[in-house]
């Protein structure tokens, strides 16, 4: 297994922005987002008045945001940007008089300020803390969700770190503190994170364009696989949707006009192929329907292995959401595979369903709803999985901190003030000896409340305070 690698793509949300690298502002590239988070930037002006007087050279100013009081805002510096980025020049505005390279200095300003906003939410968003599932689960420690915290302020946002044995990109940690995105480099070290369990899953997790870019992979699966009857191949796959057409990655499309484009994904999907069954289980948070690609390289890997081409089994059906429409689910479809209903959660929803398919694998079958005869249990809260999305980060966040995966924590115990009423089906609860639905089903229903309550509170907080 390699290290975190130096591509990066993001699925379910925009990337990032880059602290810029350009000009001679050597001590903000470097400051932590601490340091950003605390520092006072200029006012944000437009210049009426724009003067450049070409040839003229003024000494460069401080670096220091605080030694400047007001500066322009970002479409006006990239304007003055793109007439005078080479050579020297002297920039009159309103309020001052500046060298080239100070009104580079302004844009990264702006760079900072973004990363500022950003760790402010981040702070909200910890404070805020976990909603109905505060008192709901037994193993998440909210420690590790302060020391991650910690990491991420005490570090620049282009930095990479290694966190018990994992290398991660500091702005790819960050998404995990709001209802952002997940980028594929985040979920490639969740992946490497789980075939450390190989010998108590029998399932190796890889992200499915790294499989396509590996020479040798059926081979190395034949390999891996030999003499494991049971054993299975996760695919964690991002995904697109064009005019109904589903694709992996990418897509080049042609236009009446006869130019070419190129559509990138947006979304994760997960696929489960169990040697055991013959068959892949289709897991999309979406009900986006799989990528010829997809069968393509399951084909291979069957072939390879001497089995037959599996069969498929769609948790979602895709027949619904034809254009893009909303999913709406049919009797086809396993009603307790989560279905978001949010645009950011797709890479929790396959962390979680690889790692249930991996490390308990009764509970994800029952969610699949592979056995109709197997309960989801103490796991169903997950069909509704955007309501959960802060508890499922904060558990990514305590195993990237632990550097270890334990799937008891998506085990969820009795809301407090449900607690009685269940007692009994809790005591049944376990990840290896599945749960009573209808328990869930009350419990949920009671999260909900709370969930909904919560959210009226801090509404009439913001307002009244
Ligand atoms: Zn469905």
């Amino acid at each position: 297994m390699s290290d975190a690698k130096n591509t990066k793509r993001t699925c379910g949300g925009p990337s990032p922005p880059k602290v810029s690298q350009q000009g001679k502002s050597v001590s903000h590239c470097t400051a932590t987002r601490k340091v950003l988070f605390q520092s006072t930037f200029p006012k944000v002006i437009r210049s009426d008045r724009v003067e450049i007087n070409y040839g003229t050279s003024i000494n460069s100013a401080s670096l220091d945001p605080d030694q400047y009081n007001c500066m322009p805002p970002l479409s006006q510096i990239d304007q003055i940007l793109q007439k005078v980025n080479e050579g020297e020049a002297e920039i009159v505005l309103d309020y001052g008089c500046y060298s080239v390279e100070t009104i580079r200095l302004f844009k990264k300003f702006h760079a900072d300020k973004v990363i500022q906003d950003q760790v402010r939410n981040e702070i909200y968003w910890v404070k805020q803390g976990n909603y109905l599932t505060v008192d709901a689960v037994s193993h998440l420690d909210e420690n590790y969700v302060q020391s991650l915290l910690e990491i991420v302020q005490n570090h620049a946002q282009n930095d990479v770190v290694s966190i018990a044995g994992y290398r991660y990109y500091i702005d790819d940690l960050t998404y995990l503190f709001s209802e952002r995105w997940l980028s594929n480099s985040l979920i490639y070290q969740i992946c490497l994170m789980l075939n450390t369990k190989f010998t108590e899953s029998k399932t190796l997790v890889y992200c499915a364009s790294d499989v396509m870019s590996q020479a040798g992979f059926c081979q190395k699966m034949y390999n891996d696989f030999a003499n494991i009857k049971e054993g299975q191949l996760i695919l964690i796959i991002p995904v697109g949707c064009y005019n109904g057409t589903y694709f992996m990655d990418s897509m080049q499309i042609t236009h009446e006009d006869g130019s070419k484009s190129t559509v990138n994904c947006n979304h994760f999907a997960l696929a489960v192929y169990s040697l055991e069954l013959d068959m892949v289980i289709y897991a999309d948070s979406l009900g986006w329907g799989i990528p010829d690609s997809v069968k393509t390289i399951f084909r291979n890997v069957a072939q390879k292995m001497g089995k037959p081409c599996p069969v498929y089994n769609m948790c979602h059906q895709s027949g619904s959401n034809v254009n893009n429409a909303t999913h709406k689910c049919t009797n086809l479809c396993a009603p307790n595979y989560p279905l978001q209903t949010c645009t950011s959660i797709c890479g929790v929803s396959v962390i979680v369903g690889a790692t249930l398919a991996c490390l308990y694998r009764k509970g994800f079958y029952g969610l699949a709803g592979i056995n109709s005869h197997l309960s989801s249990g103490n796991i169903g809260y997950l069909r509704n999985i955007s309501l959960y999305s802060k508890f499922l980060r904060r558990v990514i966040m305590h195993w990237i901190v632990a550097g270890t995966i334990n799937v008891n924590m998506l085990v969820v115990n009795l809301p407090s003030s449900n607690r009685q009423e269940c007692k009994s089906a809790l005591n049944a609860d376990s990840p290896h000896t599945g749960g009573d639905e209808n328990y869930m089903q009350r419990c949920e229903s009671m999260g909900n409340f709370i969930f909904a309550f919560t959210h009226i509170y801090t509404y009439m907080c913001i307002i009244y305070m």
